[in-house]
């Protein structure tokens, strides 16, 4: 049986960053930038007022008074008419061009207006440049702004689009569809009958996909017969990635695998030394650019959880483009005592805070961990309480408090 670090080197070799695609560029939150883009304009496009104010000549305010002649009022986006000499001033909005002439703004706060029109600055010392943003200062034409491989954030898009870049080359987000086997599953809008169970792998895999930066394709449930999951998952396989859970164990309903098998995706591997999340699954469909991945989760929730997390979540980062592939590991200190037992790693749901005295300036060397009683890998309730995943080594361990033991943070 491969460790998850044997696993995950398979995944990894597997997996080809989806092709780039042309979009919006208020689409392309969350998406990677495929190529360097440069602007096409200076930013700002000239020398501009930062202030609402006076443009003068500073050599009128040499002993902080003067009483000008205002030439005009400008308004930001209008070209001015006149130029500033010795003894006038135009009024400048922010945002507004510097007239030919005026080599600083004084605050409009400080001017006082005359009765002849005219504005007194009374005790407004002027420098030379003051409430001045020179052209280009922030960026020049044919500058490279943002280079390729950025993950997109929103205040990036308002740089591309600033720099003229309304249409982007970005990495294409991998579609992905999610599948649920199991005949005891009903639909999570659907009250179950005394043997049922809804279908919260689903609800929960569809929020996980997206949150990962995948496009998810809802396919439902599938139940455990033969020609209802084929054609399911025949389905599934025109995605990038499939994500089925349920039927991947050894139980005589678990036909996922045969029928995958069935379907010309390659086994991979079957079954990975972790607790909960064993039975997983991964197989590859070999396409004419790139391989289709499919991961078959075990069903229960946690376990699929914990597949996801480890295993789905990263393969995704790394089609869609993004740089970090795997989720960091840091170091938790133990609360509580805790006993583990098992020959499998195990990631127990757990509770993860920064420790009271970690400065808030800076990410904390360690958290305080408090794995959660939990019941079991069909024990959602807990799962959603838990913010981190301890990991246990394998073997029968004693812990006490303080001990230190490495944490995936899910938050
Ligand atoms: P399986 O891996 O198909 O043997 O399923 C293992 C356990 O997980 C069973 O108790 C199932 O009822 C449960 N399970 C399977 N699929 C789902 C699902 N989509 N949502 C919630 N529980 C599930
Ligand atoms: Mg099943």
């Amino acid at each position: 049986m491969l460790t998850v670090a044997e696993a995950l080197v398979v995944v990894a070799d597997c997996v080809t960053v989806c092709p780039s695609i042309e979009v919006p560029c208020q689409d392309a939150w969350g998406m990677v930038l495929a190529e360097a883009v440069a602007s096409d304009v200076d930013s700002p496009p000239c020398d501009r007022s930062v202030v609402d104010g006076y443009a003068v000549c500073s050599a009128d305010l040499r002993d902080g008074r003067a009483e000008l002649t205002v030439l005009e009022e400008l308004p930001a986006g209008r070209l001015p008419k006149h130029a500033v000499t010795r003894g006038t001033a135009v009024r400048v909005m922010t945002g507004a061009a510097i007239p030919p002439g005026a080599d600083a703004v004084v605050m409009v706060e400080h001017g006082q207006l005359l009765e002849d029109g005219r504005v007194r600055l009374p005790q407004a010392a002027a420098t030379a440049g003051q409430n001045i943003l020179r052209r280009a200062a922030a960026m020049s034409r044919g500058e490279v702004v943002m280079e390729a491989g950025r993950l997109l954030r929103p205040a990036d898009v308002g740089l591309l689009a600033e720099a003229g870049h309304s249409r982007v080359r970005v990495v294409r987000r991998p579609t992905v569809a999610v599948l649920a086997t199991g005949s005891e599953l009903v639909p999570a809008w659907q009250k179950p009958g005394p043997a049922q169970i809804r279908n919260s792998n689903g609800a929960m895999l569809l929020a996980a996909v997206r949150q990962a930066g995948g496009v998810a394709i809802d396919l439902g449930i599938a139940i455990d017969e033969p020609e209802a999951l084929r054609r399911c998952i025949k389905a599934g396989l025109e995605c990038d990635v499939l994500v089925l859970s349920g039927g991947v164990s050894a139980g005589a309903w678990d036909l996922v695998p045969g029928i995958l098998q069935a379907l010309g995706v390659e086994q991979r591997f079957h079954k990975v030394r972790l607790k909960p999340g064993k039975p997983l699954w991964f197989g590859t469909l070999a396409g004419p650019q790139r391989s289709r991945l499919v991961f078959g989760l075990p069903g229960n929730p946690v376990s699929s959880f914990v597949c996801f997390e480890l295993f789905v979540r990263p393969a995704l980062a790394a089609l869609a483009g993004r740089p970090a592939w795997q989720r960091p590991e840091r170091t938790g200190r133990l609360t509580a005592g805790f006993r583990h037992r098992g020959d499998r790693p195990t990631y127990h749901p757990a509770t993860a805070v920064p420790p009271a005295d970690a400065q808030s300036n800076e990410p904390p060397l360690h958290y305080d961990v408090t794995p959660l009683d939990w019941q079991g890998s069909a024990d959602q309730r807990t799962l959603a309480r838990a913010n981190a995943l301890a990991i246990f080594p394998a073997g029968d361990g004693t812990y006490q408090v303080g001990d230190a033991i490495p944490l995936l943070l899910l938050d």
